[in-house]
């Protein structure tokens, strides 16, 4: 099945959800790169998706290869200058909309969502450098980070410090001359190690001496694998996981001091490390967000094609009794529109939240509090999107789907990590309605409700906006255990409240007939329809409060 980049609805979306005239008014250049980077994903990286996933990363004690075809592929990436789209002009980058650079992003995540992990994790660090790296950091690394010659990763996680980051460990000691030493254990590092480029800049977060305890005692520091004088530092990648899906993105265990210490350099203030993590994070929770609309993309592309081919049973009522293709039962169709739906809502959200991100760059401070407030919705929806698109993509293909041959089984299998890593989303739960809910004194909420009421007509948006208010309000008064037990309906909630505002938004510009503005419009029609009824029905668990859920200690439930 060829996989094709929805070029035209990128641009669809970019225009009346993100609004793209207002943030760029080079419109012949967004076009260009919307179709050079298709090109790219579909001719370069997708190809790869298969062999990546069969063969894998490999680890030895003295490197991890990647699968055949990845250096050529990364190379071309950093060629054509693909991960300098929305990196700022100073260093280096071209200085587009990041709500462009997502559907950069979006292309290379459905297209090989293994090959895109390196570049993502890089465009975080290139945040956090740009905003608290000194001018020599920005000048040694900033622009080959940004040009990709140098990947970059991110090392939170501990063995005994995951969603608990203050947890960790990891040391750091001055060396009296400005440098580090740090040593310690990281897991699940994506990227770590790698034959895919000379030098790896890790951003690691560690302790320096007497730092006070939890996450007010974490410093980031920069940590090259090839130090400025040519020479190793000391890190190493020790292993590499065996795992459910991308299997090309070796997923690391980093030692950091085995021979005495690596040499590494402050990211801002000594026991500034949680600021400077955040901004990465954010970045890169956005870009999490936007790997479950690029799977569900791929999923749902490979799941009509199979369904337009794939003949069996006559159609139940009709007169003639030959075998039908399967797009024509009409379970199989919901099946189809249910995913088109869902990934058309999850790829609005997360364009919109990007632009509204270019739209604090350019310092417009409410939408910078919008984008802090949608921040989790794109990622542990965006992400839960991704699984049931993926899910329902298999089942489409019914035993050929759980069979590997067609592909539809990687994609579930890879979808899947989504909505663990980058804080799993039931931390970007807790995150909404401890955090973000209370936003600006709860302003940046009622806002956005606001706004919604204001541009939307559908009943449905109108019965899920009151839900949500409703709840909103209980939760707000609600004690932290009864907040948090209703945190992830709530969540998905407002998620789908926003996508069905920014799904009526593109219905209203689709007045066309064209099949692709009549697409358009039925997808909206079945989110309105079915998907917003849907979530009304969760106000039930946002509301339930957490005595049901203790009514028994955990040890009767099993
Ligand atoms: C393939 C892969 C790639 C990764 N890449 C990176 C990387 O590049 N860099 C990096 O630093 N890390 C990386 N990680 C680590 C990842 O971010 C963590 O696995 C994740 O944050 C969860 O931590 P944990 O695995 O320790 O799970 P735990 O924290 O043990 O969580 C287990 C369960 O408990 C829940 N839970 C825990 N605490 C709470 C709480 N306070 N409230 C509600 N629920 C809670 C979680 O939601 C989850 O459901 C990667 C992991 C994988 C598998």
């Amino acid at each position: 099945m060829t996989f094709r980049v929805p070029v035209q609805e990128q641009r669809f979306v970019l225009d009346h959800v993100v609004r793209i005239d207002e943030l760029s008014n080079e419109s012949e250049i967004v076009d260009a790169v919307l179709e050079g980077a298709a090109a790219f994903a579909e001719g370069e990286v997708e190809p790869l998706n298969r062999v990546g996933d069969t063969v894998g990363a490999k680890w030895s004690p003295a490197q991890v290869s990647m699968p055949p075809g990845f250096h050529q592929a990364y190379q071309g990436f950093v060629q054509g200058g693909w991960s300098t789209i929305a990196a700022p002009e100073d260093a280096g980058g071209q200085g587009l909309p990041l709500a462009l650079g997502a559907a950069v992003m979006e292309d290379l995540n459905a297209a090989n969502l293994a090959f895109a992990l390196c570049p993502m994790l890089s465009m975080g660090a290139i945040e956090a450098l740009e905003a608290h790296g000194s001018p020599e950091q920005k000048r040694d690394y900033l622009s080959r980070i940004v040009s990709g010659e140098w990947p970059a990763t991110m090392n939170l996680t501990e063995p005994q410090a995951g969603s608990d980051v203050g947890a960790l460990k990891t040391r750091a000691e001055p060396n009296g001359n400005g440098s580090w030493r740090l040593t310690g254990t990281k897991i699940y590092i994506t990227y770590g190690e790698h034959d895919l480029a000379e030098n790896i800049i890790h951003l690691v977060l560690a302790r320096t001496p007497d730092a006070p305890v939890g996450t007010r005692g974490i410093s980031l520091f920069l940590v090259p694998k090839v130090l400025p004088d040519g020479s190793r530092n000391d890190v190493r990648c020790a292993s590499i996981e065996h795992k459910l899906g991308i299997h090309a993105s070796p997923t690391c265990v980093m030692t950091y001091g085995d021979a005495g210490g690596a040499t590494g350099w402050l990211i801002g203030p000594e026991h500034g490390g949680m600021r400077a993590m955040f901004t990465m994070m954010n970045n890169a929770r956005l870009n999490v967000g936007l790997q479950g609309v690029g799977i569900a993309e791929r999923a749902t592309q490979r799941a009509i094609d199979y369904a337009l081919g794939r003949v069996q049973s006559a159609r139940t009522g009709a007169e003639s009794r030959e075998a039908v293709a399967i797009h024509e039962h009409p379970d199989v169709r919901r099946m189809l529109l249910r995913m088109r739906a869902l990934t058309g809502g999850a790829r609005a959200l997360a364009y919109y939240a990007f632009g509204q991100v270019d739209r604090a760059r350019a310092g417009d401070a409410e939408a910078s509090k919008r984008a802090d407030l949608l921040t989790p919705l794109v990622k542990a929806w965006g992400t839960d999107v991704g699984c049931e698109v993926a899910s329902l993509g298999v089942q489409v293909h019914g035993g050929m789907g759980y069979v590997e041959e067609t592909g539809a089984a990687q994609h579930y299998r890879d979808a899947r990590i989504a909505p663990i890593y980058e804080g799993t989303n039931g931390i970007q739960a807790a995150d909404f309605v401890g955090r973000k809910l209370g936003l600006d004194g709860g302003l940046a909420f009622d806002g956005l409700i606001a706004d919604i009421r204001a541009e939307c007509e559908a009943p449905s948006i109108e019965a899920l906006a009151d839900a949500v208010e409703i709840a909103a309000a209980t939760l707000r008064v609600a004690g932290h255990d009864d907040r948090l037990a209703g945190s992830y309906p709530f969540m998905t909630m407002c998620a789908v409240l926003t996508a069905g505002w920014l799904m009526e938004r593109q219905a209203r510009a689709a007045t066309g007939n064209t099949p692709f503005e009549q697409a358009k419009r039925a997808a909206a029609n079945y989110f309105h329809s079915v998907i917003v009824p849907e979530a009304l029905g969760l106000a039930a668990g946002a509301e339930a409060g957490a005595e049901l859920l203790y009514a028994v200690p955990a040890e009767a439930l099993a």
